[in-house]
């Protein structure tokens, strides 16, 4: 049995205050809650007060990005050192919007995921085609580079989270179909297992993105081979985000 994993990405919103309350009313909200992971990803600016806020709860602590290297003359980056020191214990990696406008490609989500990992810290590898490449037929070469690319070199994926996140999914309302969701989820741990074995690949949590809310959640959370969700703009509101993790908690 594989655990359910709810992770909200807030990207670069609420302020500090906004970020303490939201963090409070989730913790309320999920108390009790078991067989899984609630992890919320505020911006750095937030992380060490909603750390502080979360602290002895089941909720998770995560950055939405993390530098390759430890410290040093890396102007307006943060190391896992860094992210550890606050209390993180996951990491968002190659979100499509890091891909599309701070040029990060797959080489850069190699070496930050190897960081994080050795660093021990969860890694949420985010993948996805964008709406030209699924048109065209590509869906699976565009997954299978990003999967292969992302996770080379490294050895061992029991510490490792997947996010397939079609990109033209994201923030745009038009969620995947439950079978086009399950397809990529299905061809994703296909990959997993040649590359790691069976066992291995089937430990692993693949989490959904992609206008995920509390009112399409349950169908998609109901296919074999989805195990969470990672959710942007319905994170941001309590009702939402708390309405998505109990759909996901009964059902898996
Ligand atoms: C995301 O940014 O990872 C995301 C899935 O966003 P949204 O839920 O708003 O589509």
């Amino acid at each position: 049995m594989r655990k359910w994993i709810v992770a909200g990405n807030w990207k670069m919103n609420n302020t500090l205050a906004e970020s303490i309350a939201l963090a409070k009313a989730i913790k309320e909200g999920s108390s009790g809650l078991q067989g899984g992971a609630i992890v919320l990803a505020p911006p750095f600016t937030a992380l060490a007060a909603v750390g502080e806020t979360i602290k002895g709860s089941n909720v998770s602590l995560c950055a939405q990005n993390i530098y390759c290297e430890d410290k040093g003359a890396f102007t307006g980056e943060i190391s896992p050192v860094m992210l550890k020191d606050v209390g993180c214990t996951y990491v968002i990696i190659g979100h499509s919007e890091r891909r599309k406008y701070f040029h990060e490609g797959d080489n850069d989500v190699n070496l930050k995921v190897k960081k994080a990992i050795s660093a021990g810290l969860t890694p949420i590898m985010c993948v996805g085609e964008t709406e030209e490449e699924r048109v065209k037929g590509i869906t699976q070469d565009v997954i299978s580079r990003q999967i292969n690319q992302g996770l080379k070199d490294v050895e061992k994926i029991e510490c490792i989270v997947i996010a397939y996140e079609p990109v033209w999914a994201i923030g745009t309302g038009k969620v995947a179909t439950t079978a086009q969701a399950q397809e990529v989820h299905a061809f994703i741990r296909g990959i997993l297992k040649d590359k790691f074995g069976s066992n291995a690949a089937n430990n692993v949590c693949i989490l959904y993105g992609g206008s995920v809310t509390k009112d399409n959640i349950g169908d998609l959370i109901s296919m074999d081979d989805i195990d969470g969700a990672l959710v942007g703009g319905a994170s941001l509101k309590t009702d939402g985000f708390l309405g998505i993790i109990k759909k996901i908690s009964g059902k898996k």
